[in-house]
């Protein structure tokens, strides 16, 4: 099929929706990272969407609604309990997927089977727009091919997903730059199950104390029962190798110069201040203290590592595991393999 790139003005809104609304599937824009959307409502459709990105079928995709309301209005949960209201309406529209105890109109394909499904009101406008326009609420998982690190530009679609997808609609490039977090109230007590923009300690804030899964921040052995099925799959991994360097700014420059002097093919995803100290090529993720900044370039620096073609591993620095901090390393532990190199 031939992938049609659209605009994001009203007249291409409309065309995206009808390929929505006829069971197709279409890449969005949203403010964390591109979706590819099928009506989430109709299973056949929610099929494409595993089928395009070679996506594992036991992994639940989540259904991203235009206002809180379409949560009544589609009878989409079982039961929307009093500290998920809270959180939608203190984080909604935003980065922030909640979990809940899905209804009988969500088909297995979106919840994978799970007695549970995933919610999300965006605050990108042309993912509400286009939400709206469909009539409907939409299953979307990120637009990448399976394993890949997420999009976060119209162009990184086109390179995985081109020829096997109806269309993408481009807004531009991703503001966040990381998938939301996501966290279930199916449980006793609230547990995140991935970190992004809206930290633990906003939502602590708001709703009390959240237990953090373990396989956020470390390993799952292959024993080990996973609370979502995402987190069992390779994430993120460029080609080339990631290795994660744990030490202060000048032990990093002084390692990744060491590196290069025996081997002219390794890089470094760097901060901005570290580039001019640097012999080997880089690639900067803005500044040390901005940690937002950090967070909007990564899936595209991952990208190059690849798409640059010049280096066989890249170095980068071992991000803090606090605040946003906590989804820079989430990604960057598993681009990395969970290979971390520690020079303190
Ligand atoms: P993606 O945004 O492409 O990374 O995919 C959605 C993520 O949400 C995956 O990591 C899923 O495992 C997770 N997810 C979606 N629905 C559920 C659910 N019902 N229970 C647990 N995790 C879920
Ligand atoms: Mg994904």
């Amino acid at each position: 099929m031939n992938t049609l790139l659209l605009g994001s003005k009203t007249e291409d809104i409309k065309i995206a929706a009808d390929f929505l609304k006829d069971g197709g599937v279409v890449a969005m824009p949203t403010e964390t990272v591109y979706g590819l959307a099928a009506d989430a409502l109709n299973g056949d459709a929610v099929k494409k969407i595993f089928l395009a990105k070679r996506r594992p079928m036991d992994n639940p995709l989540i259904v991203h609604i235009s206002e809180i309301e379409d949560i009544e209005r589609f009878n989409l949960v079982s039961d929307f309990p009093e500290k998920a209201k809270k959180l939608a309406e203190h984080f909604w529209p935003g980065p922030l997927t909640i979990i809940m105890k899905k209804s009988d109109v969500i088909p297995d394909e979106v919840s994978a089977g799970l007695p549970t499904v995933a919610i999300r009101l965006p605050s990108h406008k042309v993912a509400r727009s286009l939400i709206k326009e469909s009539s409907t609420v939409l299953a979307a998982p990120s637009a990448n091919r399976s394993g890949s690190p997420s999009p976060t530009t119209a162009q990184h679609v086109l390179n995985d997903l081109s020829g096997d997808i109806e269309a993408v609609v481009d807004g531009g490039m991703c503001d966040v730059g990381v998938e939301s977090t996501v966290i279930t109230l199916a449980t006793k007590t609230p547990r995140l199950l991935r970190p992004g923009l809206v930290t633990v300690e906003e939502i602590e804030e708001v709703i009390g104390h959240i237990d953090v899964d373990h396989a956020v921040l470390f390993k799952l052995e292959s024993d080990q029962k996973v609370s979502s099925p995402g987190m069992k799959y390779k994430h993120y991994a460029p080609k080339a190798k990631v290795v994660l360097i744990n030490g202060d700014s000048d032990s990093f420059i002084n390692f990744v110069n060491n590196e290069y002097e025996k081997d002219n093919t390794v890089g470094a995803i760097c901060y901005d201040e570290d580039i001019k100290h640097l012999k080997a090529k880089t690639i900067p993720i803005g500044k040390s203290d901005d940690l937002q900044a950090q967070a909007h370039l990564l899936f595209d620096a991952l990208r190059q590592v690849d798409e640059l073609g010049c280096f066989t591993t890249v170095y980068a620095h071992c991000p803090t595991k606090t605040g946003v901090g906590m989804a820079l390393y989430n990604r960057l532990i598993r681009a990395a393999s969970f290979e971390v190199f520690d020079l303190e």
